[in-house]
């Protein structure tokens, strides 16, 4: 079964849709990302599979149970991190986790005991009495990991992991979450971070304006949706060259900022006519996911 199973999923605000009709299903143990750029709807689909919105239409079911109907015990058998800390500054670390515990209706000798080994995982072991307010942004991010994991559920839910932290802390949180997918959690994580969702994710559906607009593995984005190679030209007016030498070399090209992007199945004419002009520095790569989520959202900033 299913851990969670969404089906045409619609959600309007003010008329406007922000959920377009979303279908998805998570395998068993797998680790599913939903990438899409600010404003995608990613936090409202979430919310809505939490039961924590209610959809306009649509059919949700997780951990077996029926959402919005029996959102609470569903609720119950999941662990959620969501976009922004909620720890409540007031309380230490233990009673974090022991509050939390007891809103599951978990007893409190069971929540101590399973505590230690919780902030043992997060990397916090030995303080249970340390305060809140003194923890770093990682920190506070792995507490509530850990936090998301006192009911002991088999799907996790996170939303944006590791926004806002250094890259020494969001790796601390991937090797992390690779335990739990060792361990056989299925996960379902929203990121804007390409590397993170190809280091981390099984399955990927991308997302824009409400709707899905591709689902596969990573490889399979990248096979499928894109030029295999990319040369990437900046210096000395690489626009304009690209503009005047357009179609001649590469399939397809973007310009962003200073730099060309030229996407084509064999660079070796490309790379030979770029020898020729020295003012023009070149990078080439095989093409990544970022470039199949740039195709398929545009360059355009997005608020
Ligand atoms: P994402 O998580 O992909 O950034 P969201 O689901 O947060 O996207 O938002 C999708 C759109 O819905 C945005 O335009 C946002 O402003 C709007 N939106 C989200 N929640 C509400 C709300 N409670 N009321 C009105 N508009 C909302």
């Amino acid at each position: 079964m299913a851990p969670l199973s969404v089906d045409s999923l619609r959600k309007s605000y003010a008329g406007r849709e922000v959920v377009a009709g979303v279908s998805f299903a998570l395998k068993p143990g797998e680790c599913f990302g939903l990438l899409g750029p600010n404003g995608a709807g990613k936090t409202t689909t979430l919310r809505c599979c939490l039961g924590l919105t209610a959809p306009d239409s649509g059919s949700i079911t997780l951990a077996g149970e029926p959402v919005p109907a029996r959102a609470r015990e569903a609720r119950a058998r999941v662990g959620v991190v969501p976009q922004f800390d909620n720890l409540d500054p007031d309380f230490n670390c233990a009673e974090n986790l022991l509050v939390y515990g007891r809103y599951f209706g978990i007893g409190d000798a069971l929540i101590r005991a399973r505590i230690p080994r919780l902030l043992e995982f997060a990397g916090l072991a030995g303080k249970e009495k340390t305060s809140i307010r003194v923890l770093s942004g990682g920190m506070k991010r792995r507490l509530t990991l850990a936090r998301a994991l006192i009911n002991d559920p088999d799907l996790l839910i996170l939303d944006e992991p590791t926004t806002g932290l250094d890259p020494q802390a969001r790796h601390l949180i991937w090797e992390r979450l690779k335990r739990l997918l060792a361990d056989g959690k299925t996960i379902l994580l929203t990121t804007h971070f390409m590397d993170e969702a190809e280091r981390l994710c099984q399955h990927i559906a991308i997302m824009d304006a409400g709707r899905i607009m591709v689902q596969g593995s990573p490889r399979e984005l990248i096979a499928g949706q894109i030029e295999p190679q990319v040369v990437e030209v900046y210096g000395e007016d690489a626009p304009g060259w690209a503009q005047a030498t357009a179609g001649q070399f590469s399939q397809r090209h973007e310009i962003s900022g200073e730099t060309a992007f030229c996407y084509v199945a064999d660079a070796a004419p490309l790379l030979a006519h770029l020898a020729q002009h020295p003012g023009l520095r070149t990078l080439h790569r095989p093409a990544n996911l970022e470039d199949v989520f740039l195709k398929l959202t545009g360059r355009e900033l997005r608020d």
